[in-house]
């Protein structure tokens, strides 16, 4: 079976085309600045070359219309016609209390889509414009929608409810709902296997540390708890998103001048690491920066990993005890100093890290070692893979 997986953003639009009988990929690529001057596709055939194609495209139907060309091009294509997708998966974001887990995509589900993104007004709407322009192109092949926030919706009230006035739940639906979740969802099974264990017989925390962060803590393949919130902007230090914060800080502020927008910015794209350190949002630059003696560097990755140590802490709390702790994306697969340095933080937990190990990359593999109390891991995860798998089990269900 050979599924394309979708995921749809609101000028751009990344893609892969998976053989799910051996689970390869066969190629994969991005539309960037669609309705904006300067369109780009980037397409690259699995063991290819990467080719581009430069041409204005007014709308995702436009984009997708010239990857699915590119897919069946006689140099760089890897299938003879667009018959051979089976299926195609959507990255969809918030699936909010209606979607628990992935679901297959029709006008129902496709209405309440709408009604949900009233929660995620930049992310769910683009989400949309994809699927609406698969459907128009690929008309009859089905679509499965799999939702960031779905594995998240095992929280229990006690974890997901904020403290504000009931009626604002009731209402508007304001409540934590996590992000991240195919992720989390991914580097979960993959660890309970590399641990010899079944999903259901352990208590994990996963760390997805990339540009945008979050931790969530798994029991029996159940999520107990995550950092995100109603928004991806909650939680721990991120690349330029701020996290957690004293909400009052915003009130004093926009008394003091600033515009909502203003405030939204700052919080979104001039904070976290970039925002303490004044040097970058990427993790190389702050490291070399920090060696050449930045002490700003030096704080913003101190303060990251203060917020990563006390999160973990925080959620063996809620797990009574943690068997395994998993580090994936950008930053948790790649950067050895960083886990280093959290898991010098919480020996408590009897953690050893086998320096060799760590210091390898991009192979999933136990980092911690064999006398280790709790097992750490890296997990380079995959969500196109998570959401071929559901499309696949959806379809054939
Ligand atoms: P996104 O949230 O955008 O999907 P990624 O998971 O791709 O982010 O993570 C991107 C980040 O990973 C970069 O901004 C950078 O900080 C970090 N990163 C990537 N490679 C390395 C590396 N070799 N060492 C340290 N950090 C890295």
């Amino acid at each position: 079976m050979k599924v394309l997986v979708i995921n749809a953003g609101s000028s751009s639009l990344k893609y892969q085309m998976l053989d799910m009988e051996t689970e390869t990929l066969m190629a994969k690529g991005l539309a960037e600045r669609i309705g904006i001057e300067g369109s780009v596709v980037t397409h690259q055939p699995a063991g290819g070359k990467k080719v581009t194609f430069t041409r204005p495209m007014d709308t995702h139907k436009e984009a997708l219309d010239i990857i699915m060309k590119a897919l069946v091009d006689p140099n760089h294509g890897v299938i003879k016609s667009l018959d051979e997708i089976d299926a195609v998966g959507h990255r969809t974001v918030h699936g909010a209390e209606t979607f628990a887990s992935s679901v297959v995509i029709n006008e129902e589900v496709i209405e309440k889509m709408e009604e949900c993104s009233v929660l995620a007004p930049l992310h769910n709407p683009a989400n949309l414009i994809g699927i609406r322009a698969c459907q128009e192109l690929l008309p009859g092949v089905p679509m499965v929608g799999v939702f960031d926030t779905a594995f998240h919706q095992s929280m229990k009230p006690e974890a997901y409810i904020y403290a504000l006035p009931y009626e604002l739940y009731e209402k508007y639906r304001i409540r934590k709902y996590g992000f991240h979740g195919t992720s989390h969802r991914f580097v979960s099974l993959q660890a309970a296997k590399l641990m010899g264990k079944k999903p259901e017989d352990v208590k994990l925390i996963s760390c997805h540390l990339g540009n945008g962060a979050s931790i969530a803590a798994i029991n029996g393949g159940k999520v107990v708890d995550t950092s995100m919130g109603l928004t991806p902007l909650a939680g721990l230090v991120m690349g330029t998103r701020c996290g957690d914060i004293d909400p009052e800080i915003m009130i004093f502020l926009r008394q003091n001048g600033y515009t909502t927008e203003e405030l939204d910015r700052m919080m979104n794209k001039e904070s976290g690491v970039l925002g303490i350190s004044g040097v970058s949002s990427d993790f190389r630059d702050l490291e070399a920066s920090a060696a050449e003696g930045n002490k700003r560097a030096q704080l913003a990755l101190d303060v990251f990993n203060y917020h990563v140590v006390t999160t973990i802490g925080a959620y063996v709390a809620a797990l009574n005890g943690v068997d395994g702790i998993i580090f994936t994306a950008g930053v948790g697969e790649n950067s050895a100093t960083t886990r280093q340095a959290i898991c010098e933080k919480i020996s408590y937990l009897g953690i050893t890290i086998d320096p060799d190990k760590n210091a390898q990359r991009g192979e999933e593999m136990i980092i911690s070692t064999p006398d280790s109390k709790t097992t750490v891991m890296v997990i380079p995860t995959n969500e196109e893979l998570m959401i071929a798998r559901d499309t696949v089990e959806l379809v054939n269900a």
